[in-house]
């Protein structure tokens, strides 16, 4: 599988996200499976956060990882309320004794709140420095809040919503990355669930494509954003169909003319848009 360098780790480009997990005591052991049978296919980044389930996917994530917390690459989330420069360090704390480890490997503001970042950035640099996370970003930050975050850090990542359907991003964002280096993580590739995931994986243009490719549209809406350069996609995948299909989506090639019909059928952006955000 293609990969990217995230602080100093080599990561697959394709993860695994946890939000919804953690909520239902009767689904723990599926979410758990899961994650395992990502882990047993090279999914090796799995990306959770305090907020889901209220620290329940991190104990899913916790118990998964057990025994093979070498083979993961451990994305976790703080609050914007708990940034403050002891609420994050504090924080963390506790999604370590959730997580059942001594070290996140990225630890990321959910998205900014009231307090200054360059507080929560000094409480990230005084977790590395003790070792409890190895690389520490941001997630819904636009262009604006980026430039300011490299005015008081150096932001592994930035992970913000993205798919087929919602590419603000291309105008300005990413490019504006990958120029820097810095890796974006897309969340939500498959548009979550519902109404506009439905819309998405509907749509006549996306289906065409995936015909060609004997595959299913989800999987060439995937394919699609894993194709686009320094962008990690990490869905969420509990049904053990989804995550096979979803690896093997990461080996699926699309030609200039397959890329071209997609664009058709969801162009891409020609002036700037605020961030999309879920
Ligand atoms: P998503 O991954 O785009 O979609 C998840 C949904 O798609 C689930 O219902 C899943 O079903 C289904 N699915 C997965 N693979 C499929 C496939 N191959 N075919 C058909 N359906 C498939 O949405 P998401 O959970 O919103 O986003 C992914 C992750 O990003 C989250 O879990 C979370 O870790 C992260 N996230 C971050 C933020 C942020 O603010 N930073 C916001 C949202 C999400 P099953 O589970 O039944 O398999």
């Amino acid at each position: 599988m293609k990969t990217l360098q995230m602080g100093e780790r080599e990561v697959p480009v394709l993860g695994q996200g946890t939000w919804n997990m953690g909520e239902q005591a009767s689904r723990r052991q599926h979410e758990v499976r899961a994650l395992q049978l990502g882990l047993d296919q090279g999914v090796t980044l799995i990306d959770t956060a305090e907020m889901y389930g209220e620290g329940g996917a991190e104990e899913v994530v916790g118990e998964a990882i057990s025994g093979r917390r070498d083979e993961a690459f451990i994305v976790s989330k703080v609050y914007p309320h708990n940034a403050s420069f002891e609420g994050a360090q504090q924080a963390c704390e506790r999604s370590l004794r959730r997580l059942k480890t001594d070290c996140i490997d990225l630890y990321l503001l959910h998205w900014q709140g009231h307090h200054p970042l360059a507080e929560t950035f000094d409480a990230f640099e005084t977790l590395k420095q003790a070792g409890k996370i190895k690389a520490y970003g941001v997630s819904n930050f636009d262009l604006e809040n980026m430039e300011e975050a490299l005015t008081y850090g150096a932001p592994a990542t930035n992970q913000v919503l993205y798919n087929l359907s919602k590419r603000g991003i291309e105008f300005d964002l990413l490019p504006w990355a990958r120029e820097r280096q810095i890796p974006v993580m897309a969340y939500s590739p498959l548009e979550t669930s519902g109404r506009e995931q439905a819309v998405l994986l509907n749509h006549p243009g996306l289906k065409a494509v995936a015909d060609a490719h004997n595959v299913t549209p989800a999987q060439i809406a995937l394919a699609w954003v894993l194709h686009q350069d320094g962008v990690i996609a990490i869905p969420k995948a509990v049904d053990p169909v989804h995550l096979r299909a979803n690896r093997a989506a990461a080996d699926i090639v699309l030609s200039s003319d397959d890329l071209a019909a997609l664009d058709r059928a969801f162009p891409p952006p020609r002036r700037r848009r605020p961030l999309d955000m879920r």
